[in-house]
């Protein structure tokens, strides 16, 4: 079983990289594609940067080239909603693209025209095992739902409301609805793991500079404990 591992950002994928036996590395569509082993199981583990075309050219070459059996996607987002503050967890178990907008036809927010699902949803046991992960490791409050993505950083009380209103997201951020919706496309079981970096609202750039650290720490924390139980 090879497990595919994406961060958007260096800071996301460090951790990672100082714990891994390297096998091989490639680039490939600009990003380096590093195989190896990471906490006793077979990984192949890339950055792929910002944003959700990043993020989809990404997921289709570890699918095609590195023929992984599970994406775990990890990193930091906005938090929403008050009792979810930087530094806690938030495991999706579905994810939309909030900037999908094709409502001139009728159509939901998010929603993708002619696809036949509204969200992308996270493989069961994937998230079974993350929230184990959460809750063996002391310290942090972890949350499962939904996550949202879109190639904008959220730093606005009122956007954040809306996501909230519109689609009962708990995090936000710019790759993971991306990844899950090119899984869902190839049929690979996925899981988006992010710690939360900043609440989103006004302050939300200085926030995630801020607490990046704490973030990229927690989260890192999760996929070890989940990548030892798998
Ligand atoms: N110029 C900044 C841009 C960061 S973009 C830099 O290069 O550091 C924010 C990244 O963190 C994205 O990968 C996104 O997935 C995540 N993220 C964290 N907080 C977010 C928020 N409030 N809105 C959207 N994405 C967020």
């Amino acid at each position: 079983m090879v497990i595919g591992i994406i961060g958007a950002m260096d800071e996301e994928v460090k951790i990672l990289l100082d714990n891994i036996t390297i096998d091989n590395k490639e680039v490939k569509a600009k990003m380096e594609f590093i195989s190896g082993t990471l906490w006793g199981k077979s990984v192949v583990v890339v950055r792929c940067g910002i944003g959700k075309v990043n993020a989809a050219v990404c997921t289709q070459i570890l699918i095609d080239d590195y023929e992984v059996n599970n994406i775990i996607n990890v990193g930091v987002a906005g938090g929403i909603g008050i009792e979810i503050n930087p530094g806690d967890l938030v495991i999706a178990d579905s994810l939309v693209q909030h900037d999908m907008d094709t409502s001139a036809f009728g159509d939901k927010l998010g929603q993708i025209p002619r696809l036949e699902v509204f969200d992308f949803k996270c493989d069961n046991e994937l998230v079974r095992l993350a929230k184990e992960a959460c809750e063996s490791s002391s310290g942090h409050k972890s949350f499962v739902g939904r996550i949202v993505s879109g190639d904008q950083f959220i730093a606005d009380v009122n956007k954040i409301k809306w996501l909230q209103g519109e689609f009962e997201a708990l995090a936000c951020e710019m790759e993971g609805a991306s990844i899950a919706q090119v899984a869902y496309l190839n049929s690979i079981p996925f899981v988006i793991i992010r710690s939360i970096s900043d609440n989103a609202n006004n302050g939300a750039h200085i926030d995630f500079e801020k607490f990046i650290p704490i973030a990229v720490e927690n989260s890192t924390k999760i996929l070890k404990n989940m990548l030892e139980a798998m």
